[in-house]
C-alpha cells in the first residue's frame, strides 16, 4: 500500500486539502491537481511524497501526464453553491467525473473513490430535510435536468442537482465498466479546521462552507440549511478508509459503494448556545434570533458507513463547531 500513488482532485479545496494530508499520514503518495495559476505557490509548501500537476479545467483538460504511474483516483473537484454559473457547475460536476473516469479508465487505473453529497440521497430543497424521513444511501434524489432549467436561478438548488447528476452519470460509468472499482462518498455538510500543509484562504469567499459558522461568530445566524454536520476530517478518513477497500469484482454490487457520512443532526442555535458558553469572547447573536426548523428533521442512515468501511466514532459537534470557530479567527488574524 504504501509505495501507491493517489491522484487527488482540486487539491486547492477544503476537503481535498485534508484528503491529501490524510492519504500521505498513512503512507500513500500523493499527486495533486489545481488550476496552473496556483501549483506555483502549492509547490512552495515542498512536502514529502507530495506533487502537483497542473489541470485547469477537470471537465476538459487532458490527464495523461497527471495519470501516469497512478494507482488510484480521489475526484473531489466540483464547484460549491455560487462559485460557478449554472452551464458551468453542471458541466464541471457531470463531465468533470466522466472525463477524469474516461481518461483514468483508459490509463488502465481500476479504483476510484468520488465525493457525493447527502444531496444525491434527498430531493435538491430544504423540503425532504425537514419532513421528518430516513434517508439512506440506497436512496437518490428525483432530480432531473428539467428540474435543473426550472430552478436555474437557485445556487442551492443548482448545486445539489449537480451533485445527483454527477453521481448518477459515475454510477453508469461505472456499470458500464465492470473492472473499475468506484466508491462515492455522500457526506452531509461540512465544517472543521483547514488542512495544515496547505495555504490558508486569504479572505472571506474563499471559506467554502465555513462561510456558516464564520457568520456564526460574527454575530449573525447563518441561513437555513438541512442540519446535518460532519467533521472535514471525517469526510477525509471515509475517502482514504473507501480507497483501502478491496476491489469489486461482481458489477451487481456497484451500487452498493456508495457511503452517506455524517455525524448527527446539530442546528445552528445548538452550536451558539455551545459556544456562548465555551468562547464567550466571541460575537454570538442572541439565542432567540435564530429561526425555528420548519418542520421536523430527516434522518441520515450512516450504517453502511459503519458496517462496510468500519468508520467508527465521529467528531462530535461540538468539537468541530469549536475547532471551526478557532481556526476561523486564527485565519482572519492573517488577513
Ligand atoms: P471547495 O470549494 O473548497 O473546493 C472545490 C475544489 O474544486 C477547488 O480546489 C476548486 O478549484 C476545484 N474546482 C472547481 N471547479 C473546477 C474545475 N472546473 N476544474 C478544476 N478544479 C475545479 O469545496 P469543498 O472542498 O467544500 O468541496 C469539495 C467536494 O465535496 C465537492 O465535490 C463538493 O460538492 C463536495 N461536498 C462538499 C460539502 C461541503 O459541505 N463542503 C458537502 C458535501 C459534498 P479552485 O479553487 O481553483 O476553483
Amino acid at each position: 500500500m504504501s509505495s501507491q500513488l493517489i491522484l487527488v482532485t482540486g487539491v486547492t479545496g477544503f476537503i481535498a486539502g485534508h484528503v491529501v494530508e490524510q492519504l500521505l499520514r498513512a503512507g500513500y503518495h500523493v499527486r495533486g491537481t489545481a488550476r496552473s495559476a496556483k501549483v506555483a505557490l502549492l509547490q512552495k509548501t515542498n512536502v514529502p511524497n507530495l506533487e502537483y500537476v497542473a489541470i485547469d479545467d477537470v471537465a476538459v483538460s487532458d490527464f495523461t501526464e497527471a495519470l501516469k504511474g497512478v494507482d488510484a483516483v480521489v475526484h473531489v473537484a466540483s464547484p460549491l453553491p455560487g462559485k460557478a454559473s449554472v452551464e458551468e457547475t453542471m458541466k464541471t460536476a457531470i463531465e468533470g467525473s466522466l472525463n477524469v473516469l474516461r481518461q483514468a479508465e483508459k490509463a488502465g487505473i481500476k479504483k476510484f473513490v468520488v465525493t457525493s453529497s447527502f444531496g444525491s440521497v434527498l430531493e435538491s430543497s430544504l423540503k425532504a430535510s425537514f419532513a421528518g424521513l430516513n434517508f439512506t444511501d440506497s436512496d437518490w434524489a428525483p432530480t432531473t435536468h428539467e428540474d435543473v432549467l426550472a430552478n436555474a436561478e437557485d445556487p442551492y438548488y443548482l448545486y445539489f442537482a449537480s451533485k445527483v447528476l454527477a453521481e448518477k452519470a459515475v454510477w453508469d460509468f461505472a456499470r458500464e465498466h465492470p473492472n473499475v472499482d468506484v466508491a462515492t462518498i455522500l457526506p452531509g455538510l461540512v465544517f472543521g479546521p483547514y488542512a495544515a500543509i496547505f495555504p490558508l484562504p486569504s479572505n472571506v469567499s474563499q471559506l467554502g462552507t465555513n462561510s456558516f459558522p464564520w457568520a456564526l461568530i460574527n454575530g449573525t445566524a447563518p441561513p437555513m440549511a438541512p442540519p446535518y454536520i460532519v467533521d472535514v476530517r471525517d469526510v477525509a478518513k471515509a475517502h482514504v478508509l473507501a480507497l483501502g477497500l478491496g476491489p469489486v469484482v461482481q458489477p451487481e454490487s456497484v451500487g452498493k459503494k456508495r457511503f452517506l457520512i455524517n455525524a448527527g443532526i446539530y442546528t445552528w442555535k445548538q452550536a451558539a448556545e455551545y459556544l456562548k458558553v465555551v468562547r464567550p469572547e466571541l460575537n454570538i447573536q442572541d439565542l432567540d434570533k435564530f429561526a425555528d426548523m420548519p418542520g421536523p428533521i430527516s434522518t441520515l442512515d450512516t450504517s453502511r458507513a459503519r458496517d462496510v468501511l468500519k468508520f467508527g466514532e465521529y467528531i462530535d459537534p461540538q468539537t468541530t463547531v469549536v475547532d471551526v470557530a478557532d481556526a476561523l479567527v486564527t485565519v482572519s488574524k492573517t488577513w
